[in-house]
């Protein structure tokens, strides 16, 4: 590779903006970009993006990004995006035949449930590593068939294609020449056994959807066709592609097993490196692809917790008892670790390992002598106790974990790196480069590009800026996660 162009462009299309940064070889920012899209409720549970809004906002970030660094030095480009988001268009017109169904909508819940009673989900789970649960695409597809006048008729003549939003902004940055995603995202659909890597026709039939609709499966690092020049001003081929928090994962150089990164942003996600292994979890854990390069599959266990920095928001913008989510750490470096307070932020219900959607929050403990600053300091601990949770559960599982390394908005949070490293008995890493997603999705396409000769090319460029290490004694350790546990049973509903 000549040495002029070997900056690496990476699209990061999330749930609520749309960023473009250009890296150089050694995952330095060159240019940097973004924009926010509106998000849409129409009904109560449905949210719902626009997919000309997501559009727009791609090539306006990504046109802006490329110009400020010269589209000349790009040699490739990667893209990382929100998973299992789901588009279905017209492959003729180029126009979509719905707003995207995103993630978080729970329009299909009675659908799934009927397929959970009618005995479904052990064949789903063993074939795919999910669960049934509106949170995937399958069941989004089936809803656009059977409920957007004509849409069913026109996907059995072969007209349409389904698509997560890296699918969709390939067909278009391509000007509707490629049809393609990656492993991570298909993984991701409910319709794709991640053993075979094929899509599976026993799924297909149980959803209801016409394998015409479907994008063909490529490795995470591989050749997704090159950009029209209409498009973005320039020709460059798109040779990265991975789900958000897989690229995550890549982007901390999580490539070993028992590798494990957590993203702390407004919920936290975990993704586990579970080597060549794909463990079915007894604790309601995701068995998932990590990534899939020349070929091989690398598999992750997944685990999230739905509130994280939400919860210090909640502190902010309910309680209005912090002005600040920095000033959250100095409340906590004042106050010393909380033995008796518990808040359980469980607005939304449970998350793994639990699984619990009509639990709800509650804050428990309180005497005579707790106040705000009790309070602040047990929603940062809140946040580690739900890791452990997780971590234990992955420990259940078979997969120990041996690193965290962190990302995302609340690891400014040193207080919290250090109670998290001690309650979970593990060191934390926190790199120099926080970026994780979006240099993922620039590793990829570096791989591909021949930047990077070979994963161990990503690893030597990740670095540490701090490690917390455990310094809690265990038995303290163990009575605070047990009191912990206790508040949790208080608050878990009784079906
Ligand atoms: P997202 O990508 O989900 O929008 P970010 O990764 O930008 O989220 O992280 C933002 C979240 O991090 C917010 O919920 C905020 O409350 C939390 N946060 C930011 N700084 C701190 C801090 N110093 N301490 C605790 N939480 C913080």
């Amino acid at each position: 590779m000549s040495t002029d162009n070997h900056f690496l462009l990476a699209i990061d299309q999330g749930t609520s903006s749309s960023r473009a940064v250009v890296f150089d070889q050694s995952a330095r920012v060159v240019s940097n970009a973004q924009q926010e899209f509106p998000q849409e409720y129409p009904q109560p549970g449905w949210v719902e993006h626009d997919p000309e809004a997501i559009w727009a906002s791609v090539v306006a970030v990504t046109r802006k990004a490329l110009e400020a660094a010269g589209s000349g030095r790009v040699a490739g480009i990667g893209i990382t995006n929100q998973r299992e988001t789901t588009l279905i268009w017209d492959r003729e017109t180029g126009q979509c035949v719905h707003r995207a169904i995103v993630w978080q909508d729970r329009r299909t819940a009675d659908f799934c449930q009927e397929l959970k009673d009618d005995g479904h989900e052990k064949m789903v789970t063993d074939k795919t590593g999910l669960r049934i649960d509106p949170y995937f695409s399958a069941s989004k597809i089936a809803w656009t068939l059977d409920h957007v006048e004509g849409v069913r008729k026109l996907a059995e003549s072969g007209r349409l294609a389904f698509g997560t939003i890296d699918c969709f902004l390939l067909w278009r940055l391509t000007g509707g020449r490629v049809h393609a995603t990656d492993a991570t995202n298909a993984s991701r659909t409910l319709l794709f056994n991640i053993h075979s890597q094929q899509w599976d026709p026993e799924l297909l039939e149980l959803f209801g959807v016409p394998d015409s609709l479907l994008p063909e499966v490529r490795d995470c690092a591989d050749d997704f066709g090159v950009t029209d020049k209409s498009v973005i001003g320039a020709e460059i081929p798109v040779c990265g592609i991975a789900g958000d928090q897989q690229a995550a994962l890549i982007g901390q150089a999580g490539f070993s097993p028992g590798m494990t990164k957590s993203t702390y942003g407004t919920g936290c996600f975990v993704i586990a490196n579970s080597g060549r292994n794909a463990p079915i979890s007894n604790h309601n854990l995701l068995t998932t692809v990590a990534y899939r390069l020349q070929g091989e599959v690398t598999y992750g266990l997944e685990g999230s917790i739905f509130v994280a920095g939400s919860a210090i928001q909640w502190l902010r913008d309910q309680l209005k008892i912090i002005q600040s989510a920095a000033e959250s750490q100095a409340i906590a470096v004042s106050t010393g670790i909380v033995d008796h307070v518990h808040v359980v932020p469980a607005f939304a219900g449970l998350g793994a390992p639990y699984w619990d959607p009509n639990a709800r929050g509650a804050i428990l403990g309180l005497s005579r002598d707790s106040g705000i600053n009790e309070i602040v300091t047990a929603t940062l601990q809140a946040v580690a106790f739900q890791t452990r949770d997780l971590v234990n559960a992955m420990a259940e599982d078979g997969i120990t974990p041996s690193i965290i390394r962190v990302d995302g908005g609340m690891v400014a949070n040193d207080w919290f790196l250090q109670f998290l490293a001690d309650i979970l008995g593990l060191p934390v890493e926190r790199p120099k480069n926080v970026e994780s997603t979006v240099l993922g999705a620039a590793y990829l396409a570096g791989l591909q590009r021949g930047v990077y000769g070979s994963v161990d090319d990503i690893s030597a460029l990740w670095s540490s800026e701090s490690v917390f290490s455990p310094a809690m004694e265990e038995s303290r350790r163990e009575s605070l996660y047990v009191g912990w546990q206790q508040a949790v049973n208080r608050v878990r509903s009784q079906t």
